[in-house]
């Protein structure tokens, strides 16, 4: 199964909970702080994501959204 995420790089707190989470660990945080002084997680290599949703039930801040193609 394939998947995609969006991480809303404004809501994310860089709590790393998503990074850790991933099974596939194409999570990472980013370099570059958003409008808030956070370091936003993003996503390394999608083509691996599964749409497994475990980054999005961990995320404290409801920022990733997971899609999945049958
Ligand atoms: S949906 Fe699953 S595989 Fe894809 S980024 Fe989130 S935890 Fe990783
Ligand atoms: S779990 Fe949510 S708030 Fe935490 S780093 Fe991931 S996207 Fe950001």
């Amino acid at each position: 199964m394939k998947g995609k995420i969006t991480i809303s790089k404004e809501l994310c707190k860089g709590c790393t909970f998503c990074v850790t989470a991933c099974p596939k660990k194409i999570l990472r945080l980013s370099k570059e702080f958003n409008s808030s002084g956070y370091f936003p997680a993003i996503v390394d290599n999608m083509e691996l994501c599964t749409g497994c949703a475990m980054c999005a039930e961990m995320c404290p801040e409801i920022a990733i959204e997971v899609w999945r193609e049958q």
